[in-house]
């Protein structure tokens, strides 16, 4: 993550910013002490919630919630973990505290797969031409365009893999008259491309005009992008 490329998109969040930054940094750095397990099953996971330790991650980040931000969380983290985890709807905290669970469980649990996905890499054999991460399972939201190939980004473990240009990675659509894309002036060198048959969208990074920063600060950089990709009612 490059805390200062993102700081210079958002100058006018620069406090929230510094404080996602400690958040992260202090996460991440618990997580490297954890102890991660071999894993015996087959890929992609079923149900990534089975290689998440939740009470060993709601500890890390209760334990950087009261570091950085001087009191104790006020909602169930464990809880909050798993409806993140599976896709539920996550606990609010107290109101103008909206944004701070995102800044806890995204790298808790990213980080925490990351190590997993690292240890037990021999048990993605090929991955290629599939749209769901063929380690955790999880659908891309961005992916890199260089001259040569698309190559898919899984921001829950960090895995990347090769796919067709020409094809939805959601639906497995590959009719270019019901694909296409479009892109938003203050966000260059990326574009948001889109499905009509299923209505997904998913953000495409070009390689070829300009230096790539890693998934995750890119993923920051084009939030245009989301906006403008939800309004016109992709998922
Ligand atoms: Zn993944
Ligand atoms: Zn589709």
């Amino acid at each position: 993550m490059d805390w200062e490329v993102i700081i210079n998109a958002y100058p006018e969040d620069a406090a929230g910013i510094e404080k996602a930054r400690q958040i992260y940094s202090a996460v991440v750095e618990a997580v490297q002490k954890l102890e991660v397990p071999g894993i015996d099953c087959t890929l992609p996971v079923e149900n990534i919630a089975t290689l998440i330790p939740s009470a060993e991650l709601a500890d890390i980040c209760k334990g950087v919630w009261k570091e950085v931000l001087g009191k104790d969380p006020d909602v169930d983290i464990e809880q909050a973990l798993g409806a993140f985890v599976s896709g539920g709807s996550i606990p609010e905290p107290e109101q103008g505290a909206e944004d701070l669970l995102p800044m806890f469980l995204r790298p808790v649990v990213s980080s925490y797969l990351r190590r997993v996905r690292e240890k037990n890499k021999e048990l993605v054999s090929s991955p290629q031409g599939q749209g769901k991460c063929p380690f955790c399972g999880m659908y891309p939201r961005l992916c890199f365009d260089s001259e040569s190939s698309r190559d898919l980004h899984c921001l829950m473990c960090g895995q990347e893999w090769r796919f067709q240009r020409v094809k939805c990675p959601f639906c497995g659509n590959s009719d270019h008259t019901t694909l296409g894309y479009f892109e938003v002036e203050s966000v260059e060198g990326i574009r948001v491309y889109f499905c009509s048959e299923c209505k997904h969208y998913i953000k495409i990074i070009d390689t070829k005009t300009r230096l790539a920063h890693d998934a995750e600060t890119e993923d920051i950089l084009s939030l245009a992008l989301d906006v403008a990709a939800q309004e016109e009612g992709y998922l």
